[in-house]
């Protein structure tokens, strides 16, 4: 694992779109110089209107997507969903404002709780990241004293380069929240599209909206669903393995991931729910021998559970994505343990 860079090897590195269907598009973005994750966005064309969900994280980006929007219709965009609250999904909000000034932007009642909170922020956060490496650049140490090695130097120095465009963009984003809420599930009529916007249950957050096209079976699920490995920060795994089972049951046949390419079957969301569920499982199963999670600690949990079988099914040979899995697992322990400590 790199020194600065969140989840190397399974990064963006081209923007590239995918026709689902007649009139609706997915866009899978450049991750931004600084190896921020930006989020996949999909286009929806109606007879009427248009609905986007996801704006994705740099404005720019957002501004390139609405460029190509108006190449493909003359319609406006009229909804804006976002699915989550983290912002690689929705800090494109302000420039899909700007193009389209009646735009609604929808997103469920505890992500925009969540979008108030943090959104706001965004760009102090990222200055805050880019002000310790400077410090470690200037000094040649790390916040701990340690001497940073010429190596890692030279990380400092490559990440600064990348890091201070991005933020320039970034400090000039007016950070715009949804707009409108829903808590439960609704129907929107685009002109012979309709689309359904359904919250499933907790998973990636309290608030995971996914976008559900019936007619052409397609569904759009947010980072519930990222693929070739799975984003595991925070969240609540136990409901997430219920909230995918509850995906699967729609009737689609493309399903549109949060980060990367677009899946044309269930296969993945199932290995998804398996990943979840052995976790949750052999914690339980650990607790049940060993007693309450308050007496325990995470690094005995780690010892006591094993998802190394499911490595080979996430990252296949490639080593970069082992590694990417090994670090998803050991958050997603963390993860299941935490939340098996409010019991
Ligand atoms: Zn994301």
């Amino acid at each position: 694992m790199g020194l600065l860079i969140a989840t190397p090897g399974v990064g963006q590195t081209e923007r590239k779109v995918t026709k689902l269907a007649d009139g609706v598009y997915e866009i899978e973005h450049q991750d931004a110089q600084d190896g921020f994750a930006s989020g996949n966005s999909t286009v929806i064309i109606g007879n009427r209107q248009v609905l986007v969900v996801d704006s994705c994280f740099l404005p720019s980006a957002a501004r390139e997507d609405i460029a190509q929007i108006r190449q493909w219709t003359g319609k406006p965009v009229s909804f804006l969903l976002n699915t989550h609250f983290h912002n690689d999904h929705n800090l494109g909000n302000q420039a899909y404002l700007n193009a389209f000034p009646a735009l609604t932007i929808v997103a469920h009642v505890e992500t925009k709780k969540d979008m108030d909170m943090f959104g706001p922020g965004s760009a102090a956060r990222e200055e805050r990241g880019v002000a310790s490496l400077q410090k470690m650049a200037d000094t040649g140490k790390f916040k701990d004293g340690r001497d940073l090695t010429a190596a890692e130097k030279t990380e400092v120095k490559n990440a600064l380069a990348h890091r201070v465009p991005v933020m320039e963009e970034l400090r000039k984003v007016k950070f715009q929240s949804a707009t409108l809420t829903f808590d439960h599930d609704f129907s929107v009529d685009l002109g012979n599209r309709e689309v359904r916007i359904k919250f499933l249950g907790k998973g990636n957050t309290a608030g995971d909206a996914v976008a559900y096209l019936p007619n052409e079976k397609i569904v759009i699920a947010g980072d519930l669903v990222v693929h070739p490995i799975p984003y595991i920060y925070d969240g609540y795994p136990v409901e997430w393995i219920q909230t995918l089972k509850n995906l699967a049951d729609l009737d689609a046949e493309t399903i549109v991931p949060g980060h990367g390419p677009v899946l044309h079957d269930k296969t993945y969301l199932f290995l998804l729910r398996d990943v979840l569920k052995s976790a949750v499982d052999q914690t339980n199963a650990y607790l049940k021998r060993t007693g309450p999670a308050m007496f325990r600690t995470l690094d005995e949990v780690k010892g006591a559970i094993d998802l190394t079988p499911f490595r080979q099914r996430f990252a296949g040979d490639d080593k970069d994505l082992a590694t990417a899995f090994d670090d998803m697992a050991a958050n997603l322990v963390k993860v299941v343990f935490e939340e098996a400590s409010l019991r």
